[in-house]
């Protein structure tokens, strides 16, 4: 099992980082993608995947960041950010960037700009690309289905986006899925999202926890981690009907390929 999208630099992790990885890794573990969202965390980042052999990186502004002084400071901080990605080998997408207008839709213009100047960063580094997206998929889709964009490897982290979105979205040959914790809540069994997940190919789906966020049933509310993403894939074979074994096999190949992973 690979856990696609983590953020273990985070201080909810200071007191017991080592055992949390550690179990992840004794049990079944296979790899972790954590995820730096701003100056901050791309440092402790960078730093986590230096420590462990199969913990790899994304790098990136977060639409959070996108506000005047950051755009600015991005302009400084993107050779910054290319030369990471160029050099790194441990740097294995450019993420997570890209839109988020339910936190704030007062900056819409602001945040495009930060996610294309990244997407262009992607693209010259031949990197894949992380992205966040919510309240935004109809902006999302427009932007990465753009002749420049369009052919380029990216997986939108944590989707949930409704049928219609989706059809959108699969028409982009090069765009995985990629899903978390959320899943597990629907209590109804004709949820939107299951006809989703029903709709998508199993080659183009991955697995994540976002931890310390979004913990799955039956972990729900407490802190997320990387070995919880077992649930996320026992949830996804139940709607595909397939097993949890082949699942995992499945999901932990596209995440190998997609993030071109030398285990
Ligand atoms: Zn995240």
């Amino acid at each position: 099992m690979i856990d696609t999208h983590s953020h273990l630099d985070f201080m909810n992790y200071d007191k017991d980082r080592d055992e949390v990885i550690a179990r992840f890794f004794s049990k079944g573990g296979k790899a972790i993608v954590n995820i730096g969202v701003d100056g901050e965390t791309i440092v402790s980042t960078l730093e986590l995947a230096r420590n462990f052999k199969n913990i790899f990186c994304a790098i990136g502004y977060h639409p959070h960041s996108a506000n005047n002084k950051l755009s600015e400071m991005l302009k400084k901080r993107a050779d910054a950010l290319k030369e990471h990605a160029i050099q790194n080998k441990k740097v294995v997408a450019i993420g997570e960037v890209g839109l988020d207008y339910f936190h704030n839709k007062k900056n819409k213009e602001q945040q495009k700009e930060l996610f294309i100047r990244q997407l262009k960063i992607a693209k010259k580094t031949d990197l894949p690309v992380v992205i966040h997206c919510r309240n935004a998929y109809e902006d999302l889709l427009e932007i990465i289905s753009q002749d420049e964009y369009k052919n380029m490897k990216v997986v939108v982290h944590c989707y949930s986006g409704n049928t219609l979105q989706t059809e959108g979205f699969l028409s982009l040959k090069n765009l995985t899925f990629s899903f978390t914790g959320n899943i597990t809540f629907p209590k109804k069994e004709d949820a939107e999202i299951f006809k989703v997940i029903k709709m998508i190919p199993l080659g183009r789906i991955m697995v994540e926890t976002d931890c310390p966020f979004l913990a799955p049933v039956p972990v729900r509310g407490k802190r997320n981690e990387p070995l919880y993403v077992k649930y996320v894939i026992e949830k996804i074979s139940k709607i595909k009907e397939v097993t949890m074994e082949s699942l995992e096999r499945i999901t932990d190949d596209n995440a190998c390929s997609f993030f071109n992973l030398s285990l």
